[in-house]
């Protein structure tokens, strides 16, 4: 069975209206081991594929929320990614700048993926999808979001170019 996207998100937004009841004792919470786990065992599935699908999952994600919140414009996006960001604990955000109309640069710290990982590779390809998606419904066109450092790859922050394609 394949499920759109507004069909699967809705399904997720939905089971998390009554975590109250549904997790009353552990809530909106998961700890980050378990989820670095989960996500290192989805690589051992996917190999070299890995990287596309973690892109291609945020950006899914990225346009749906943004679209459903309605943000609008390249100010907002970037105002709601650092939001989401903080929020989720995807990241923090030290740095989301227009360098012109068409290019962002954003700083991340803290990541999610890839904070405390030593291995030689970028590891936030969730991420830079995510800003992509809410790039894309916010502002209407294509944006490609490129992770330039990571610090996995032992830089001290990730550095993601964004590029509006048109
Ligand atoms: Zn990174």
């Amino acid at each position: 069975m394949r499920l759109v996207r507004e069909e699967i998100f809705g399904r997720v937004e939905e089971s998390l209206k009554n975590l109250d009841e549904a997790r009353a004792t552990l809530g909106d919470e998961i700890k980050l081991s378990a989820v670095r786990y989960m996500l290192a065992s989805m690589v051992l599935t996917l190999g070299r594929g890995a990287g596309s699908t973690f892109y291609r999952a945020g950006f899914d994600i990225g346009v749906y929320k943004a679209e459903g919140e309605g943000v609008e414009g390249l100010e907002e996006a970037l105002e709601y990614i650092k939001e989401k960001f903080m929020d989720t604990k995807l990241g923090v955000i030290e740095k989301a700048e227009a360098k012109d109309d068409d290019s962002v640069e954003i700083v991340m710290k803290e990541s999610a993926t890839a904070a405390g990982y030593s291995v030689d590779e970028k590891l936030c390809y969730f991420q830079a999808g995510f800003m992509a998606g809410v790039l894309r419904a916010a502002t209407g066109d294509r944006w490609e979001v490129r992770e330039v450092e990571c610090v996995a790859e032992g830089h001290d922050a990730c550095r993601f170019i964004a590029q509006r394609r048109g």
